[in-house]
């Protein structure tokens, strides 16, 4: 920052502003600040300060702005620019980039856009002035190429790295990657250079590609455009509203609303959800588009879209850093170890959730559950998705969660889990949106709304609140040290509220806020904002006090599995070049604080592992969820369904609810017992969730007589989904049955082969056990292989959703065709001499 000059907002806004044009300068990206929209029929929403009111003081959040600012200062806007250019048939000499900004990738340009608002927000916030001239350069480049577009056939207004052909593909049915994406993101990023430095050309540039939009989407029928609409389009919606915000022109509103996408809006209004198997950053972008479209229309429909969301993704469908998705799409609700991956938590969700998230609190201050949410969020994934040691600050595409997850330097290529991003070979919308993430922390750590101030982040800044007088600076080593304190540079009049954080209520301990040293009578209540009131002086210290304890948090989908956080801060076992081969199992009672430090040790797989704030752990590999040993033992017989005349379907421990037979499923006899038959047309049968929870080890005995037997088609499968399983199959593709069992994000699955297939025609009996590191497969009572080398213990299975006989997790595989019979569950690994005893029908114990 030192060489570089620092300008008050006049002196930079002078010779940009334009003639005639509305300029808002109300802090960004809450586009509604200075002038509230109508959604808040009571209380306008909390306004968000000018970015330069706000200077971030030395901490992990500024440190990281520096880094991505340094790269904002030096990308060649050339390189940025050459696919812009050569499109509209300018000259360009410049080296072509890599990644997704590559020539012949489709999404090329995305960058720029972000690069728009990354300048603009940085700018806005230091006053740095090379970076606001940098920023208006670019936007002069684009002003140019969109004339040229018009002047080699584009339509009006067009402004693209990529042809307009690229619309009519996608209006034609053909697969385009995401080109109104794209345009959004530039679109954006010409509005925050007009709201926040009060570039006047980015916003006659924007209305042009406004104009585009209108004429482009116009001509298409409603049931066109929402084909049109099934392609990621970012937040068209958005920012159209947010223009609303600037200029006031009804047309803008009408806009957004053609990128209402009925397929996903349609059920979130009914309160349905939907999400599982959808792809999850396309839908958050939408949404945080409802969110300013009900700011601005006050429409009902769009507050319920936005909550309702809101609710389902950070209630069901979010991992402990606050992130979500696996692999990009959402899973069912509630699923989360068994959906872990290297590729969890794409870092562009988090980045649209916060959006949202920032949105809702504006318009709804009073559940602070969205300023833990966002507090959360940027500790455990915001910041931590940033490599501390690049100068440039790269980041990682996604979060992964899984046993084998990383975060590494390697070469900075898109394709690779887990590795940084790079300088000009990487471009992925990561590495996009962070260059706004970064950037931005101090849009978010105060409000206003008339005399009273938010403190929401503990974020170590000073604050020039000049309505009411005020400046505050808040210090703080937090989230490492539990004491937040705020001093009064200049006082006034005013209210001021501090989030105590909902994390709170887990420790058993009070927080307590006090006023130049003493108590002020207010309770700290958790997940709320505590007010003190008064005629604030020069020197009065606010100074909250935050009880910092470790708290073991099971996940919701297998109680047995938990991840440990440290107040705010989640923790992460440090693994070195040496991932484990699955979820370590740990030893709570061995968790040893390193002293002065927020780092841990642990006894996990029998060794120590050091764990460390997860946002600190880079260049290794990392493990976030552990198996916990359950303190009570399970049940020897966990459930029994007999299927004969006396039992039905009903499970004879009665610990568990009656099996349900599916796909036409019927009785039929057995010698010595009852059966199903299963018709290998859809024939199955439907097991109670959660049969195999908590159990460390366990034995699986069933009958089965074949009709034919078909590779992959399931004796039973329990598991639930096409990640987490363990099943019994027929025969696989070398010809053999198989017991195998994963847990999502194990490289491969274990697995036990026997030296032959299922037999067809004859019952026979199948058992399989499997204790700590060893799974035995019985056939008739006779071992016919195993597997001395498990990693994978049933105790990781959780709470499996989808437990069926005669039908596989993966829906391609064929139907088991057939009868089985007597299906066991034993919460331990019976002998060999108990297995044959099972076979013969002379086994009782535990019954
Ligand atoms: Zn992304």
């Amino acid at each position: 920052m030192n060489d570089h000059v620092r300008l008050g907002r006049r002196g930079l806004l002078g010779g940009l502003l334009g003639a005639g044009l509305a300029v808002g300068l109300g802090g960004l990206p809450a586009y509604a600040t200075t002038t509230a929209g109508t959604a808040g029929a009571g209380a306008p929403p909390l306004a968000s300060l000018p970015l330069d009111r706000v200077q971030l003081l030395e901490s992990r959040f500024l440190a990281n702005m520096r880094r991505t600012t340094a790269y904002l200062r030096v990308v060649d806007l050339d390189r940025l620019l050459h696919t812009f250019r050569l499109t509209v048939g300018l000259p360009s000499t410049a080296q072509p980039c890599g990644g997704w900004e590559a020539p012949n990738v489709q999404l090329r340009g995305h960058t720029t856009g972000h690069l728009l608002s990354g300048l603009a927000l940085a700018a806005a916030n230091t006053g740095d002035a090379e970076l606001a001239a940098k920023g208006a350069r670019l936007v002069a480049a684009l002003a140019e190429c969109q004339v040229a577009a018009a002047k080699t056939g584009s339509t009006p207004g067009y402004l693209s790295a990529f042809p307009e052909t690229a619309f009519d593909d996608i209006e034609a049915g053909k697969n385009v990657w995401a080109p109104y994406y794209t345009i959004h993101k530039i679109m954006a990023g010409l509005l925050d250079q007009h709201v926040l430095l009060g570039n006047a050309q980015a916003l006659t540039v924007l209305l042009g590609m406004v104009d585009w939009v209108d004429t482009r989407t116009s001509r298409l029928s409603r049931e066109a455009l929402q084909k049109v609409l099934h392609t990621e389009f970012g937040g068209m919606n958005e920012v159209l509203a947010n223009l609303w915000f600037v200029t006031r022109d009804e047309r803008h509103l009408e806009l957004a609303a053609r990128f209402d996408h009925d397929e996903i809006f349609g059920p979130l209004a009914e309160r349905r959800n939907t999400l599982a198997g959808r792809h999850a950053n396309t839908d958050i972008a939408k949404v945080v588009g409802a969110a300013a479209q009900w700011e601005a229309t006050g429409e009902e429909r769009y507050r319920t879209i936005a909550t309702y969301f809101w609710d389902q993704v950070v209630q069901h469908h979010t991992y402990v850093i606050g992130g979500n998705s696996n692999a990009e799409f959402f899973g069912p609700p509630g699923q989360i170890v068994s959906q872990l991956g290297e590729n969890t938590c794409e870092n562009c969700n988090s980045y649209n959730m916060l959006k949202l998230t920032r949105q809702l609190f504006r318009n709804d201050p009073d559940r602070a559950a969205y300023m833990d949410y966002y507090e959360w969020t940027l500790l455990n994934q915001m910041l931590g998705e940033q490599d501390p040691d690049s100068a440039h600050g790269f980041v990682t595409y996604y979060t992964g969660l899984s046993n084998s997850a990383s975060r590494q330097g390697k070469g900075g290529l898109v394709s690779d889990p887990g590795t940084y991003s790079s300088d000009y070979d990487n471009f992925s919308c990561d590495h996009g949106t962070a260059l706004e993430t970064q950037v931005k922390f101090a849009d978010s750590v105060y409000f206003t709304r008339g005399d009273v101030l938010w403190v929401n982040l503990f974020v170590p800044s000073e604050l020039d609140w000049r309505e009411q007088g005020l400046r505050l600076r808040m210090q703080t080593d937090y989230p490492y040290d539990p004491t937040v304190r705020l001093t009064v540079d200049r006082g006034g009049d005013a209210e001021i509220r501090v989030r105590v954080p909902g994390w709170v209520e887990r420790t058993g301990q009070p927080a307590k806020l006090r006023v130049n040293g003493r108590s002020v009578g207010v309770v700290c209540r958790p997940g709320a904002y505590v007010a003190v009131r008064r005629t604030w002086a020069a020197g009065d210290i606010v100074e909250l006090s935050l009880p910092m304890a470790t708290v073991w948090r099971p996940a919701p989908d297998n109680p047995a599995v938990h991840a440990l956080t440290y107040g705010p801060l989640v923790l992460a076992g440090r693994y070195g070049d040496t991932p484990p081969a699955t979820l370590p199992t740990i030893e709570p009672s061995s968790l040893t604080r390193v002293a002065g430090t927020a780092d841990f040790t642990v006894l996990a797989d029998g060794r120590r592992v050091r764990l460390s704030p997860f946002l600190d752990v880079h260049h290794e590999h990392y493990n976030v969820y552990w198996a916990v040993r359950p303190g009570r033992p399970a049940p020897k017989l966990v459930a029994r369904y007999a299927f004969d005349d006396s039992a039905g379907l009903v499970d004879s421990t009665g610990r568990w609810a009656d099996a349900a037979l599916a796909g036409g499923a019927s009785f039929v006899g057995r010698d010595g017992g009852g059966a199903v038959a299963l018709d290998g047309q859809g024939g199955h049968v439907v097991l109670p969730a959660g049969l195999p929870t908590n159990l460390t080890e366990l034995t699986v005995s069933v009958w089965t007589r074949l009709e034919s037997v078909a590779n992959s088609a399931r004796v039973f499968d329990l598991g639930s989904n096409a990640q987490t399983y363990m099943f019994l199959t027929s025969r696989t593709g070398r010809g053999t049955a198989r017991f195998a069992m994963k847990l999502g994000g194990m490289e491969t699955e274990d697995f036990v082969d026997a030296d032959r297939p299922l037999p067809t025609g004859v019952w026979t009996h199948v058992a399989v056990t499997v204790a700590p590191g060893v799974a035995r497969l019985y056939l008739d009572g006779e071992q016919v292989g195993i597997n001395e080398q498990m990693v994978m213990s049933p105790l990781l299975l959780g709470a499996t959703q989808q437990n069926f006989l005669g039908r596989s997790q993966n829906v391609k595989h064929p139907w088991l065709h057939g009868a089985v019979g007597d299906f066991r569950l034993y919460g331990v690994a019976l002998s060999a001499g108990d297995v044959a005893a099972l076979h013969a029908g002379t086994f009782h114990r535990y019954e």
